[in-house]
């Protein structure tokens, strides 16, 4: 890491910034132990506050009451109420509630505002690095590259869920009765699900999915957040932009780079209020997950936690360590795996928090300029991979569809766990980086490989906690492929931003 700041901090720049540190806790600090007060508040709550704590405020249901449709016996929003349901709120009812309220309301709104960041830097982004190469044969280099660690990481990441689910077998760990709960539990959640890739299916041939990509109109890709459209267009506009006039490609660019700057100065603003933030909407999960549930898969979570923990520990320092030269060309120490968590804590915290990449993904640029990475770089790598590089999603779409298969009792060959793990690749690149998007397109491999559907019902059941695991894995891995990307062309900055490669 350039100085040993983390990606937080150096938003924060210049001497009155470091005055102003010395002596204080770290914002990421701030933003870690906040997700931990919030995990344990929230998990206190979900234990020991009963239908008899509401009972105890004058509250029957809970649900009528929070949803603002039923109180001391007045029925609204459609919903009839019944001896049992009659509330009677007092003051106490109504502060709790307000808590609640005011606690997804700062959530939701600061989820928002990252989202509002990510789609202009998106497309700045990518326009300034495109844009900014210059010659086609370096853009094709930096492409080439770039595609290439992901489609490493990738494979890596489908084998060792392949292995992983052959050698746990956590499949072999749910009894008959767990099964049928778990399935009834989301049952009509996953038919929502399954009709919802069926109508998919049925109206989009492979010619119409590709053809899907391209935006007909890039305004509507933006206003519609289509983030794999947006990165097209910006990509074929900034080859554009090569084409043309020296000079106004220069002024282009310059426009261009002022405001993906101004868009992750904002992020800086932003994160500022992440501690409260993360804190609430941590709380807000784990007090409302069904913990209980939880154990009948126990296995399957363990194991899919394990595998994104090999790529965090093991898969990634390995891909940054053996990619990249040992020394820059000014004989610096490449950055080791430690420098690179340590900067990146930030983005990944946001991304456990928020289960969304694309909302995390200016946090993630933010991260990795503060490594000293070559902005040129993160700003092609980090939008593009946010887009398509998700081996968290990739590992974890093998290891739901062989467990399925595990606990239906279908048999698979060696040629179903390739189609799996090459459609994992897939789902995962056509995947949005948004909260639970991947299950959907899961629907897809397990009618592949003959496993019933409605399977997916139990998946949903525990995904929760398994998408904010697999969201960090997929962020980290857009981090990962920068540092290779940018070492490997042996240009790190200096903090102040200067170019030492
Ligand atoms: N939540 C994941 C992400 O944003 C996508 C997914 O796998 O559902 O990266």
């Amino acid at each position: 890491m350039a100085d040993g700041r983390s990606g937080l901090e150096s938003l924060e720049t210049g001497a009155a910034g470091r005055e102003k540190r010395a002596g204080r806790i770290a914002l990421h600090w701030w933003i870690l132990g906040a997700l931990v007060l919030g995990a344990v508040v929230g998990i206190g709550l979900n234990l020991f506050w009963t239908q008899a704590t509401w009972a105890g405020i004058g509250i029957q249901d809970s649900k009528a009451f929070l949803s603002h449709a039923d109180v001391n016996g007045s029925v609204g929003g459609g919903v009839k109420a019944t001896a049992a349901s009659v509330n009677d709120p007092g003051v106490v009812a109504y502060g709790v509630r307000f808590v609640i309220e005011f606690g997804q309301f700062v959530g939701d709104l600061f989820v928002r505002l990252l989202r509002l960041v990510a789609i202009p830097v998106v497309l700045f982004s990518l326009l300034a690095a495109v844009g900014g190469v210059g010659n086609p044969r370096d853009l094709g280099k930096l492409g080439a590259r770039t595609l290439g660690i992901f489609a490493v990481t990738a494979v890596l990441a489908v084998t060792i869920a392949t292995a992983l689910a052959l050698v746990v077998n956590p499949g072999r760990f749910v009894t008959e009765e767990a099964r049928q709960k778990l399935m009834a539990l989301q049952a009509s959640t996953a038919e929502v699900r399954q009709q919802a890739a069926a109508d998919f299916a049925k109206s989009n041939t492979i010619w119409s999915q590709i053809l899907d990509i391209f935006p007909s109109n890039p305004m509507a890709a933006l206003a519609t957040g289509n983030v794999l459209q947006v990165v097209i267009a910006a990509v074929l506009f900034g080859i554009g932009l090569t084409l043309i006039d020296q000079e106004k490609r220069r002024a282009a660019l310059t426009w261009c780079e002022a405001l993906a700057d101004a868009g992750l100065r904002l992020v800086g603003l932003i994160l500022m209020g992440a501690p409260v933030a993360v804190f609430f909407m941590t709380a807000a999960i784990a007090s409302t997950m069904g913990w209980s549930v939880l154990a009948g898969a126990a296995a399957f979570m363990l194991t899919v936690l394990l595998g994104m923990g090999l790529i965090l520990v093991a898969v990634y320092p390995s891909v940054m360590r053996l990619l990249t030269p040992a020394r820059g060309p000014n004989g610096e120490p490449r950055l080791t795996a430690r420098e690179v968590w340590k900067a990146l804590l930030p983005a990944q915290v946001l991304a456990f928090s928020s289960s969304s990449s694309t909302a995390t993904l200016p946090a993630t640029m933010a991260c990795c300029d503060a490594m000293g990475l070559p902005k040129r770089v993160t700003r092609f790598v980090c939008p593009l991979g946010t887009t398509i590089n998700m081996d968290g999603t990739a590992m974890y779409q093998v290891l739901c569809v062989t467990f399925l298969a595990q606990i239906f009792g279908v048999p698979l060959g060696t040629g179903d766990y390739v189609t799996i793990a090459l459609m994992g690749i897939l789902v995962a690149v056509g995947s949005p980086g948004l909260p639970g998007a991947s299950l959907v397109l899961m629907v897809f491999i397990l009618e592949a490989v003959n496993v019933p559907a409605q399977g997916i019902a139990i998946i949903i059941a525990v995904d929760r906690l398994l998408d904010m695991a697999r969201t960090v894995v997929n962020v980290t891995g857009d981090a990962a492929a920068s540092v290779v990307v940018a070492q490997g062309e042996r240009e790190v900055v200096s903090a102040d931003g200067s170019r030492v490669g």
